[in-house]
């Protein structure tokens, strides 16, 4: 491969691709514009606890009107919410493995049990009548996955999800859109059309604003005027609320950002699937990240944090590589090719 960049040496360059943020910190410039109004704040008030004109600017991008919303201290607060609402001792939440931690973590919180239908990559595609008829013989009271998935990258068709829906009307299914403008499709226009159906967001991922811990949860007006009563009050503080209704404004910025990340993932996909071996093996992905399996994993994470570059290892034979700058991604390429054609993987 033809580039100037060098494999960093040592400790002392960072590169983050463990978070799935966005890289290119897309409304940097932008905060400027913010920061100039923050001199109206009165910080001695607590904050307008309808966000108004934030659950208004997401409304838009969904096409759906603020009754659907609730905003949220992150989507995690939302999942928080839906969690504790429908799961307590004897309930039971049906999910994905591997899907994200925090299910487990708001499921056992609550004293529920959690029940996870395997995604076997290897295997192909997850055939949605399994998964179906599992969640039925456990008998489900809350569904919730992530699409697409993190960490696998796999996703489920918004045909399949309809199947989903259609085939679980007395069960409640939380769409866990993190990663929705990696992939392109989405549920989030059938929460009027289907009772069972909710939706969460983030602004942490494509919109590139994951410190100001913004997400939401999107449905049909009537769960969503029983599921406000729940909201803590006050959950989002004036400043992120300021910051992300004046980016909310610009759409262009995060899609222009989103579609550089896609091209880069596939950039990055074709590059890292050549050094696919019996050891390590990495897979397709509709988010801002990779997946790769193998018992070659966790040597490779330790390695490429010893040249500087950080990514996810969850220390079962798998790990997860945020899909980074072209120059990240080429420095960490370099790292992995130093490191498996020198056979490092294999050295003790
Ligand atoms: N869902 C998924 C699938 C995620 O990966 C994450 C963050 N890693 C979240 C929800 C939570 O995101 P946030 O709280 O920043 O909105």
């Amino acid at each position: 491969m033809s580039s100037s960049y060098e494999v960093p040496k040592g400790k002392n360059i960072r590169i983050y691709l463990n978070g799935n943020e966005n890289g290119y910190n897309p409304f940097k410039e932008n905060l400027k514009n913010s920061l100039n109004s923050l001199e109206n704040l009165s910080i001695n008030r607590y904050p307008n606890n309808d966000y108004e004109a934030l659950k208004a600017l997401y409304a838009e991008y969904v096409n759906l009107s603020a009754e659907n919303v609730i905003v949220g201290n992150g989507s995690d607060e939302m999942l928080n919410l839906v969690i504790s609402n429908y799961i307590n001792h004897g309930k039971v939440l049906v999910t994905l493995n591997p899907d994200f931690g925090m299910y487990d973590f708001y499921c056992s919180m609550n004293e529920g049990t959690i029940k996870k239908f395997n995604i076997n990559l290897n295997e192909g595609p997850i055939d949605i009548w399994e998964f179906i008829e599992f969640s039925k013989e456990e008998k489900a009271d809350l569904i919730i996955f992530s699409n697409p998935n993190n960490p696998t990258g796999m996703a489920f068709s918004r045909d399949e999800i309809i199947e989903i829906l259609d085939n679980l009307k007395n069960t409640i299914i939380l769409v866990d859109e993190a990663y929705y403008e990696f992939f392109g499709q989405s549920v989030v226009d059938l929460v009027e059309s289907y009772d069972n159906l909710l939706v969460t967001r983030t602004l942490s991922k494509a919109w590139g604003m994951a410190a100001l811990r913004v997400g939401f949860l999107i449905g049909g007006r009537k769960v969503i005027k029983e599921l406000s009563k729940l909201k803590v009050p006050y959950n989002i503080n004036s400043y992120s609320n300021m910051i992300a209704t004046n980016n909310l404004k610009y759409k262009e910025i995060m899609i222009e950002s989103a579609d550089k990340i896609v091209k880069e993932r596939e950039f990055l996909f074709k590059k890292l699937k050549e050094f696919n071996n019996e050891d390590i093996k990495f897979y397709k992905s509709n988010g801002n990240y990779i997946f790769g399996m193998g018992k070659g994993t966790h040597k490779l994470g330790k390695l490429l944090e010893e040249d500087g570059i950080l990514i996810r290892d969850f220390n079962n034979n798998s790990i997860r590589i945020t899909v980074g700058s072209r120059e990240e991604n080429i420095v960490l390429i370099k790292s992995i090719e130093r490191i498996i054609k020198g056979r490092l993987l294999w050295e003790e």
